[in-house]
């Protein structure tokens, strides 16, 4: 699909994405830069991309009528959440091209799934996941291992930014969260003392072909994204290399198209870099690559774009040291729970900063409302512009 084409139906070359959140807001932007109409699916009138894309279908993801209409407008089509029913994006797929396929996005919303995916590529030399059980029947929580507590048990499905997730202890903590999330499949994991965490995005053309920006290193409060950091040093070469080929692995296993975002643990195994450790995989662009929209020459974003519309895809160069910071809802609020008007010009006027709102009308605790890119001439530079704009942030 070619930018700017003009298709025999009169309309310009469209791609279209299932799912109208920030992830989609971006991608659209990013395709309409580069001349592309852009249609979005996603029931809610006010979503982020809904507000800024060519063409907004409000249905929900399953409605037949919807993925109809996606398909007759759009030559190409993406996903921005791995929730996206797979059976719908099969729909389209007999139609038109959607990257990525059905049956990655099935693996990565499933938490068992991925894992025995994870295990399978960490069999052929890559780096495996935490040590875990799988727990569907009462006779599988009975037959978990001690040596999994404390553990982490985390829904099969539906799971993100630490949410159907709880820490337990024991097993009757175990028994008793595993009923509070209604017996639904889950999986045990081992509680690991973490040194870093880290996460590493690819693009994976139809052809094979492959490209990786940097590995970011993330912060996390709460289960939530809260900083990511890239910039020379800031990971051990060996750590950062390894990672690159495990996603690379992970990818062309799964005959991935797109962008494909894995994370990891650096966990200490006495060595003193500490040893890899795979977590999860997002099926699209992730809140850890923003910082590519104004530190690389090419974002996520696009290559998520050339990916899917089978351009070429090059390799990302990082032209600026660079730190996000997550602006959550829980900024739009004092500490009594009153609304509070955030000094957006006092951020502003720090060199390097780039906001990036996604059209949220209202906040709540934990959602996500926009990010802040900081770049500059050095690494002790952003890291400084940082800690001004988190103290005015508050
Ligand atoms: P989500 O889908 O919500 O991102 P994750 O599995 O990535 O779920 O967990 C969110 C965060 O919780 C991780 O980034 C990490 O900080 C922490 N966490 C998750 N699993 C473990 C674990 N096994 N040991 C220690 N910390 C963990
Ligand atoms: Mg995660």
């Amino acid at each position: 699909v070619l930018p700017g084409q003009v298709t025999p139906n009169g309309q310009l070359a469209t791609l279209g994405v299932m799912g109208g959140g920030q992830l989609g807001r971006m991608f659209v932007q990013a395709a309409q830069a580069m001349g592309y109409f852009t249609a979005v699916l996603d029931p809610d009138p006010a979503s982020p991309a809904g507000l800024v894309c060519h063409y907004h279908i409000q249905t929900p993801y399953e409605d037949e009528q919807g993925l109809a209409q996606l398909m007759q407008r759009c030559e190409a089509i993406t996903t921005e959440f791995e929730n996206v029913p797979a059976p719908a994006l099969m729909t389209l797929a007999a139609h038109r091209p959607v990257a990525p396929g059905a049956q990655a996005v099935a693996i990565a919303q499933d938490r068992i799934a991925e894992k025995a995916h994870f295990a399978a590529c960490a069999q052929a030399g890559g780096v495996g996941p935490a040590p875990y059980a799988v727990i569907e029947t009462a006779a599988q929580l009975q037959a978990v291992p001690e040596s999994l507590l404390p553990g982490i048990l985390k829904t099969a499905r539906l799971g993100y930014d630490g949410k159907g997730q709880a820490r337990v202890a024991s097993r009757a903590e175990l028994a008793a969260a595993w009923a509070q999330m209604g017996q639904v499949p889950c999986v045990l994991e081992q509680r690991l003392a973490l040194k870093d965490e880290l996460s590493v995005i690819v693009a994976r053309g139809a052809d094979g072909q492959m490209v990786h920006f940097p590995p970011q290193r993330n912060i996390h409060r709460d289960g939530i994204l809260a900083v990511t950091e890239v910039f020379d040093g800031h990971l051990p070469t060996a750590l950062a290399q390894q990672a690159i080929a495990a996603t690379q692995a992970i990818a062309e296993q799964l005959h991935y198209v797109g962008v494909l975002c894995v994370e990891y643990f650096v966990i200490d195994d006495g060595s003193p870099q500490g040893a890899l450790v795979v977590n999860e995989m997002a099926p699209r662009p992730h809140n850890s690559g923003h910082y590519t929209l104004n530190a690389c020459d090419v974002s996520q974003f696009e290559l998520q774009v050339r990916a899917m519309a089978g351009l070429p895809l090059v390799a990302p160069r990082q032209h600026s040291p660079a730190v996000m910071l997550n602006l959550l809802g829980d900024l739009w609020f004092d500490a009594d729970g009153r609304g509070r008007t955030l000094d957006w010009p006092a951020i502003l006027a720090l060199p390097g900063t780039h906001l990036h709102l996604y059209g949220k009308l209202s906040a709540r605790p934990g959602r996500k409302m926009g990010h802040l890119n900081i770049t500059g001439a050095t690494a002790q530079q952003v890291r400084a512009t940082a800690q001004q704009a988190a103290e005015i942030l508050g």
